[in-house]
């Protein structure tokens, strides 16, 4: 195997002009199947979540599902789209154990919804995401290799399937190409699934959770010489957090380069991510259209959407995020530069809610974009993903302005809570880390700071009273940081007959 060198990718952006494109697959949040009555939710025993029709046996006949076209609908003019008045069901056909028709029902050519765009922010600025299509299929089940190292099929003993999730109403939204973002890619295609993950979730169509599946990436790029035609784009699959959407960009841009640059050619093909290592390797070529030899699906009646209805759909949307942000800044009181760094972090919610909960803005934003970005950033996680709930930190806070932590001792719960230890006040007393309030305790731990520092308590004596700060000191070590520093410099000028 050779090991090819990456060229730094400043010199990349330098010499070459990168261009994007997303397809995000989205698992609507209906009850049923999108072709039969078949429960969707997560986490059911493989295959007790399947009737004739989504396991394709002979003879059985599909009904499309009305929740799932109206919340497409709804997606499709919450991203700007124009709606179809009249459109069909395609059959995509292909071999895949996890697809037991031997086609998929999809779109192809008569999409539900076409032409809009998102606005996203990346460092201030306004970017226009244009919206090719909007479209709805059924999602395939899940295939399961076992036996070898890595997962794959290569090693696997053997390969158990789960139909549970075919037929779950899927929804494809396709960008239009993204030219001129140059060195920003990466973060322009992080900043758009991020946004698009809010709006779907302010519509309340999907759990939009990347790490069950319930939303997924293929990011597509491509680079070519500035001025020049379009590259070869590659699509990288399993990009399964916002953060991989990012370096699965930057990572492949730099792999192309590193191609073009030994003068070869890039092939068009699927390639994987993989979460470990950041790279991408070789999957399979890429399908063309004509592979799948696509017909309108003669088991559906054409999907012909009343403008009314519509219109009325158009009406009820919800406050989308751009906006709900927009109001969260000036009930926080947020400067544009503060607003950025919590929206950098992934944090608007989590802060939302841990308000909710009881929280200040101001301590919940303290606890989330410090400690906890913390270890998010040393894990390379999701802040969402770290291990402490919004209940647990406006908890943790509420300890600390009862008395009973200090900031250090309520690092410490912390700790404890994103290691699954409890909820903060159960790891505060399994863990002995409540302030020492017991003045009889305190009080003997003063009396025998001062008697082992006799000059300093004479200076304090003769009204030197910041030295009092020294012993003060000496009590929090040998309460190992567990007394209330504010109290214990009370009691040491208490003891010694000063006025504090
Ligand atoms: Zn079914």
């Amino acid at each position: 195997m050779t090991t090819i060198v990456l060229p730094p990718y400043d010199d990349v952006v330098a010499r070459y002009e990168p261009v994007i494109g997303l397809e995000t697959h989205v698992e609507l949040g209906t009850n049923t199947k999108m072709f039969c009555g078949c429960p969707t939710d997560f986490g059911g025993e493989p295959n007790t979540r399947v009737c004739p029709v989504c396991l394709g046996l002979p003879g059985s006949l599909p009904v499309a599902n009305r929740a799932a076209i109206e919340a497409t609908i709804r997606i499709g003019l919450a991203l700007n789209c124009s709606i179809a008045s009249w459109c069909r069901f395609a059959r995509k056909n292909y071999f895949y154990p996890d697809m037991p028709k031997n086609f998929q029902i999809s779109q192809y050519d008569e999409p539900l919804c076409v032409d809009g765009w998102l606005d996203v922010e990346v460092d201030g600025e306004m970017v226009r995401i244009g919206i090719e299509r909007v479209h709805l299929e059924e999602d395939t089940g899940k295939t399961l290799h076992i036996g070898g190292a890595t997962g794959r099929i290569h090693g696997a003993t053997e390969s158990l399937v789960d139909y549970n999730r075919a037929g779950i109403p899927l929804v494809e939204i396709v960008t239009k190409p993204i030219p001129g973002t140059g060195a920003q890619a990466p973060e322009v295609a992080r900043a758009y699934v991020t946004e698009l993950r809010d709006v779907l979730r302010s519509l309340g169509v999907s759990d939009v959770r990347m790490e069950e599946g319930s939303l997924r990436c293929d990011v597509n790029t491509s680079l070519n010489l500035p001025g020049g035609p379009w590259g070869t784009r590659t699509e990288t699959k399993n990009v399964n957090s916002l953060r991989s959407v990012e370096r699965a960009v930057r990572s492949e841009m730099l792999r192309q380069a590193a191609v073009l640059d030994g003068g070869g050619t890039i092939v068009q093909e699927t390639r994987h991510f993989h979460e470990d290592t950041g790279d991408t390797t070789s999957g399979r070529s890429k399908e063309t259209a004509t592979d799948y030899r696509y017909f309108p699906e003669p088991d559906l009646v054409p999907l012909a959407p009343d403008a009314a209805w519509v219109e009325e759909l158009r009406a009820a949307l919800p406050e989308l995020p751009r906006v709900h942000r927009k109001r969260l800044q000036e009930q926080w009181g947020l400067s544009d530069l503060d607003m950025q760094s919590v929206l950098n972090a992934d944090a608007v919610e989590l802060i939302e809610q841990t308000v909710a909960a009881g929280a200040t803005p101001a301590a919940a934003r303290k606890w989330w974009l410090g400690e906890l970005s913390r270890r998010a950033n040393e894990q390379g996680i999701e802040l969402a993903a770290v291990g402490a709930t919004p209940e647990h930190v406006a908890e943790l806070q509420r300890l600390v302005d009862e008395g009973k932590l200090n900031d250090k001792l309520a690092r410490g719960v912390l700790e404890g809570v994103v290691a699954g230890e409890g909820t903060p006040s159960e790891i505060m007393t399994a863990r002995g880390l409540e302030v020492v309030s017991d003045t009889g305790a305190l009080t003997a731990a003063v009396d025998e700071a001062i008697a082992a520092n006799p000059a300093i308590a004479d200076k304090i004596r003769d009204g030197k009273v910041a030295a009092a700060g020294a012993l003060v000191g000496a009590v929090m070590k040998a309460t190992r940081g567990q007394a209330d520093a504010k109290t214990v410099r009370e009691l040491v000028l208490s003891r010694l007959g000063v006025e504090g």
